[in-house]
C-alpha cells in the first residue's frame, strides 16, 4: 500500500545561504528591519501565479 513518503510539492522553502541583508529589509518572521550588513539567511518564496519574493530573515533566530 502506497503512503505519503514522497517529497510534498508544496514544500516551498528554499532558505539556501547566508548572505547580507540590503539596508532596509524587514525580516518576515518577526516584522522587524534587519540591519544593514547584518549576516541574515536569504531565501525565495514560491508562490502559485506570482512572481517569487526574495526574502531575508534572520540567521540564528530573531531578536527578542
Ligand atoms: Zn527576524
Amino acid at each position: 500500500m502506497a503512503t505519503g513518503t514522497e517529497p510534498s510539492d508544496t514544500d516551498a522553502r528554499k532558505w539556501e545561504y547566508t548572505t547580507y541583508a540590503p539596508t532596509g529589509e524587514m525580516c518576515p518572521a518577526c516584522l522587524k528591519p534587519i540591519k544593514g550588513l547584518e549576516r541574515c539567511r536569504r531565501g525565495t518564496l514560491r508562490r502559485p501565479s506570482q512572481p517569487d519574493v526574495v526574502v531575508y530573515r534572520h540567521l540564528g533566530g530573531c531578536p527578542e
